[in-house]
């Protein structure tokens, strides 16, 4: 079995004399959680486009559970769980609905106890789970998003941003739904500016500065202020 739920090789891509992310290294465990920092424009949703085989790095390479990202997009992206800024579902299907739509479009079918199932894994209150999605949160739309990895029985899952916009309650929640996917053995990478977060769910760290890993860490070892003091002075040395 392969230990290694995404392994990125001195990726490196350009847009014009702009060298939006160079020769980055990240390898992940299963259920390890990653946290990418770094302000706007470090490269962090460039890196999850390469991930998902919407931008093709050139140079290095992407594997994911395994999967070759460069040759096999599509096999890669099946392994994939991708959550970005806003998760978007069909406004007039149920959460069921939606769950067991796109379960089907990744070629696993459910059935509604499943569906319910996954949906409380996932956090989603009972109550939410026939009601149409096109009045949910951003939070609910997130737990909605995470069922629909555990369903695909995704590798790895991406966020992109994913407390921005979220009160604290839904935040909290998020970190426990990101949890849940952690102890199903799927590693989450999580591009973020949320310091504070990252300390509650992250295991590791990486600081992005101009398209460089500039820093990596265990997060135990760092208290929350260490960690802004460190992501300071990483970003001005
Ligand atoms: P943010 O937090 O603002 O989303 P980010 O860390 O995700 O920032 P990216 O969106 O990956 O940063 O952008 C990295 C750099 O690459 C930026 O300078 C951006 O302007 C540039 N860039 C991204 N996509 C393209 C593109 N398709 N064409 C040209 N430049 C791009």
């Amino acid at each position: 079995m392969n230990m290694t739920a995404l392994q990125l090789d001195s990726v490196s891509i350009s847009f014009g004399p702009l060298h939006a992310v160079a020769d980055l290294s990240i390898q992940l465990r299963p259920g390890e959680v990653y946290a990418l920092l770094g302000p706007n424009g470090a490269g962090k949703t460039t890196t999850l486009n390469m991930i998902l085989g919407f931008l093709r790095p050139e140079r290095g390479s992407i594997a994911v559970a395994g999967v070759d990202a460069l040759t096999d997009p599509l096999g890669a992206r099946a392994r994939i769980g991708y959550l970005p800024e806003t998760v978007m579902l069909h406004p007039t299907l149920s959460a069921i609905e939606n769950l067991t739509y796109f379960a089907l479009l990744a070629g696993r079918k459910i059935d509604v106890t499943t569906a319910r199932r996954l949906l409380d894994e996932a956090g989603l209150q009972s109550s939410a789970h026939e009601r149409h999605s096109g009045s949910f949160s951003k939070g609910m739309r997130q737990k909605v998003g995470v069922a629909i990895a555990l369903a695909k029985q995704a590798n790895l899952l991406l966020l992109d941003e994913p407390t921005s916009g979220l009160d604290a309650s839904a935040a909290n929640d998020l970190s426990n739904v990101i949890r849940t996917a952690s102890s199903r053995g799927i590693a989450v990478l999580m591009a973020t500016h949320d310091l504070f977060r990252v300390k509650d769910v992250a295991h590791r760290l990486g600081i992005l500065r101009s398209g460089q890993l500039v820093e990596e860490r265990d997060a135990a070892t760092l208290d929350p202020v260490a960690l802004e003091q460190l992501y300071l002075q990483r970003l001005a040395s």
